[in-house]
């Protein structure tokens, strides 16, 4: 086939492919053009390499290595820029890269790296290989690898074959629709799925997108009130502190929606969201699905607010449980799911059940067929025999004034094994008494925090999720 940036290029060269905040717009032909002279220059220093690193934030430049690397058909790594030095070693090793193209934003993190590195600038100095470039790409072939969020710990390397976005960028198109209006802010990470998605379909729908370095409330508000947003793909955490934003106005008509996902999504932050006519879609995906594999219709977000839909076209999602609405382990099947962990053998293994994937998230199927997403099973806390889900906990943390944020794990403890306690940041002043009254009118009480530590932030990673395991080295 044909490879889609130079497809992509011939149909529509003038069509803008990235728009920044102050540095420039380039067409998909200035792309292509970039990222073929690019892929001539970088020929000489990769030519023996098995796995090309990429360690960057949001760039254009990032975006133009990548692409060089597929038309020299070399599977990209995409590293994480917020691990240290000593992560991103082990990284290199475990996914056999042999050498680290570089922003300069990065440049620190590369200082004791194991393998050759080189900035985009060096490889922009360099003087281009005469040599044709062979502009097919094959589905089957690894296009990319990328490290899950390690939200519960260790994260693994995921191999995803260039069949595996295309299946992916078709099944949000069929579920969202594609405008000829369209414009998808990114201000997730390219080095997770949630951003490297985007740069994808933004090729394969000949759709322009506007590339955010990081995260930064302020410039994404600014941006979906002037710049003719009309989706943007967020988490919990960035979703709320957007909605914070907004005092008087409302979102422009142009704007379609928030695509929500990467973790609960709590009942409050939707109730929130349509109180201001922000339209949310709420979806769930993993690394491991190549984004999205269920999201919800925008015809059902209010009425079944708190679920994240139905399997996209292509997908399968089944709960294996025996009776329906009980919650059990998510299983899900489709194009998009990866083949595997690379070089991991049993955890690729262990993820497989009779042709399915196993999520290792819990949920449960309405009558209806739509899912909802309980929590993740390493996260469940078992107390007494009963189970506990953190995120309901966190929900209704959440929806007191005043919380920012919430986290809740569970704790040993001598007579029910396992009790929950809770980590919250606030705003405002708020008592523990209060906290526990509140707590207390809509949660039995196994499920009531038996402590609560009031903390300055919760950690995060790099796609803002919070890490729960990182909250058990806080306890006293
Ligand atoms: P690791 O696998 O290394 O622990 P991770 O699972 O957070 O990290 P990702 O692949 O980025 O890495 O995230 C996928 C996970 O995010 C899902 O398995 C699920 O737990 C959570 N998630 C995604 N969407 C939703 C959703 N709509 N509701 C609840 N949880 C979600
Ligand atoms: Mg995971």
């Amino acid at each position: 086939m044909e490879h889609w940036l130079t497809k992509r290029a011939s149909l529509s060269p003038n069509a803008i492919a990235v728009e920044t905040i102050d540095n420039g717009t380039w067409t998909f032909a200035d792309l292509y053009d970039a990222s073929i002279v690019f892929a001539k220059k970088l020929y000489t220093t990769s030519k023996t390499n098995k796995h090309i690193g990429i360690l960057s934030t949001n760039s254009i430049e990032m975006i133009v290595a990548f692409f060089a690397c597929t038309y020299l058909h070399k599977p990209v790594v995409f590293l994480n820029a917020r691990l240290t030095q000593e992560e991103l070693a082990i990284q290199c090793a475990s996914a056999d890269i042999d050498s680290v193209l570089y922003s300069d934003t990065c440049e620190a993190l590369t200082l004791t790296l194991p393998v050759p590195c080189y900035a985009f600038s060096t490889i922009k100095q360099l003087k281009e290989t005469n040599i044709r470039l062979d502009e097919t790409i094959a589905l089957d072939d690894i296009c990319s690898m990328m490290f899950t969020s390690g939200t519960t710990g260790k994260a693994k390397a995921v191999m995803h074959t260039y069949d595996n976005h295309w299946a992916s960028a078709i099944a949000s198109a069929l579920n969202l629709g594609i405008s000829s209006t369209d414009k998808w802010l990114v201000c997730l990470p390219i080095f997770h799925i949630g951003g490297l998605s985007t740069v994808i379909k933004s090729m394969i729908y000949g759709m322009p997108i506007l590339l955010v370095e990081k995260f930064d409330e302020t410039i994404v508000h600014q941006a979906i009130m002037e710049r003719n947003v009309s989706i943007v793909s967020v988490v919990a955490v960035t979703c709320s502190r957007l909605l914070n934003k907004i005092t008087n106005e409302t979102y422009p008509s142009t704007f379609r929606c928030m695509l929500l996902g990467g973790g609960p999504a709590p009942k409050a932050l939707l109730d929130k969201a349509a109180n201001y006519h922000v339209p949310i879609i709420q979806t769930y995906g993993m690394t491991e699905t190549s984004s999205q594999i269920v999201t919800l219709n925008h015809a059902d977000a209010i009425r079944k607010l708190g679920s994240a839909g139905k399997a996209l076209f292509s997908a399968e999602v089944r709960v294996n449980a025996q009776r329906p609405k009980e919650v059990g382990e998510i299983l899900v099947k489709g194009p998009m799911v990866s083949k595997g962990y690379y070089k991991q053998p049993e955890a690729t293994e262990r993820a497989q059940m009779d042709g399915w994937f196993r999520t290792g998230d819990l949920g449960y199927i309405d009558e209806e067929g739509f899912l909802y997403v309980v929590d993740r099973r390493s996260d469940l806390i078992i107390s007494g025999g009963e189970n506990i889900y953190p995120a309901e906990i966190e929900n209704i943390l959440l929806a007191i004034p005043g919380v920012e944020e919430a986290g809740v794990v569970g704790v040993d403890d001598a007579q029910w094994g396992k009790v929950p306690v809770a980590f919250i940041v606030t705003s405002t002043h708020v008592k523990e008494e209060e906290l526990l009254q509140f707590c207390h009118q809509r949660l039995a009480k196994f499920k009531i925090p038996k402590h609560i530590f009031f903390t300055d932030t919760l950690p995060r990673n790099a796609t803002n999720k919070l890490q729960r395991h990182k909250l058990m080295e806080r306890l006293p």
